[in-house]
């Protein structure tokens, strides 16, 4: 019975001794966290200029294809906690819903940084134009990317123009003008398509046309790889 009970204090002591050391451990981890969240926090988009904005969306995707993620090191518990009230992304970006676009893993961002639409074809729809003006009018984003990519199936299937399931195929009248212009020629109409709605989203939009006339905002257009991971400004 002794030899239980000392074997029980022993372990009780140990079990303590784990705990106080755990306990430690999950403190200096939460510092580090603080450390490495407030270090890496985004400058807010009213600091940044338009052209200030696009190089950060430039140097995240250069880290991604490198392989050198920097944001899976933000504290997601923390980020959440600081932007449960108000959000502050300094890009906006219209991609493709294509599975192999996740827009702010190829830019290294995370939380709270990049405001984002997707839609197949990243096409200018009446309700995207309304999304993105709340982006440049409401959180003062710096720089809009549409951001097409290769091997696009909605701009394939725009070019063949065969019968489709259901509605699909009411993707394609807003991808014909960059697909006239391609020449057959797939990667083209990927780039063409993208500049296209870049434009687009200029001509149909006084939100965004004027943000660009009193130099506040950026607009590009741009093409990822999805092989190499690169993204370019076309
Ligand atoms: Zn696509």
């Amino acid at each position: 019975m002794q030899a239980l009970e000392s074997t029980s204090t022993h372990l009780g002591k140990r079990r303590f001794l784990r705990g106080v050391l755990s306990a430690t451990a999950a403190a200096i981890a939460i510092q580090s966290g603080l450390k490495m969240a407030s270090a890496s926090k985004p400058d807010s988009p009213v600091n940044l200029t338009p052209d200030g904005a696009l190089q950060q969306l430039r140097d995240g995707n250069q880290r991604f294809a490198a392989n050198q993620l920097t944001s899976i090191h933000h504290d997601l518990v923390l980020l959440k906690e600081r932007t449960a009230d108000k959000q502050e992304p300094f890009a906006a970006v219209l991609a493709c819903a294509d599975s192999r676009v996740p827009v702010e893993l190829i830019f290294d961002q995370t939380i709270g940084h990049i405001f984002v639409t997707r839609v197949a074809g990243n096409m200018v729809t009446p309700e995207i134009i309304a999304s993105l003006e709340y982006g440049v009018a409401v959180l003062g984003v710096r720089a809009l990317l549409v951001l097409g990519h290769t091997n696009c199936g909605a701009v394939k299937a725009a070019m063949k123009a065969e019968p489709v399931p259901g509605q699909i195929s009411v993707l394609y009248k807003h991808l014909q003008a960059a697909v006239g212009q391609s020449g057959g020629d797939v990667g083209k109409a990927i780039a063409l398509n993208a500049t296209h709605q870049a434009q687009l989203l200029q001509s149909a939009s006084t939100v965004i046309r004027d943000a660009l006339g009193t130099g506040k905002l950026r607009v590009d257009a741009a093409v990822y790889d999805v092989a190499t991971g690169k993204v370019t400004v076309v």
